[in-house]
């Protein structure tokens, strides 16, 4: 079995055999590299990945942020808007909360984000925080900060 075989096999380029089988196993003795079994069982192995990882990235799907309803694409399966953040800050959270956090209605979680439902801390001013996230629970009537006095 030659590396050539193998790449027909999968559809991929020799090159790419040669590649994989070089940093597995280190450069060749000869100008065809004959593989063994247990060679060509790894080759398979790691191209059939490869097959997989391919197949899912083609499929579309949601990012996989929780909350985030955009499509996901690419390995990681973010959408653009994640991908490019993390590109950028090297994480997914906005620093520092900007007009459209503010705007939202609801927590990753779908909890709505009530004035009895978010919490604040001196520690963390202009971070909102889910109350039922952090509880496990949704605010009771006790935790309220005190109503506005009707008429
Ligand atoms: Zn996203
Ligand atoms: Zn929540």
């Amino acid at each position: 079995m030659t590396s050539s075989q193998l790449a027909a096999e999968f559809g991929v380029t020799r090159h790419a055999v040669n590649n994989f089988l070089r940093a597995t196993y280190g450069p060749a003795e000869g100008a065809q590299r004959l593989l063994d079994e247990q060679q060509v069982a790894e080759v398979r192995a790691h191209f059939v990945t490869v097959a997989a990882r391919r197949a899912a990235a083609r499929e579309p799907r949601t990012c996989v942020v929780e909350g985030c309803e955009r499509p996901g694409i690419g390995e990681r399966g973010w959408c653009k808007t994640h991908r490019e953040r993390w590109r950028r800050r090297g994480a997914l959270e906005v620093g520092r909360p900007g007009a459209n956090q503010l705007a939202k209605t609801h927590c990753p979680h779908g909890h709505e984000c009530s004035p009895e439902n978010t919490l604040v801390f001196p520690s963390e001013p202009g971070h909102r925080r889910c109350f039922t996230c952090r509880y496990g629970r949704p605010p009771e009537p006790a935790d309220s900060p005190p109503a506005a006095s009707a008429d």
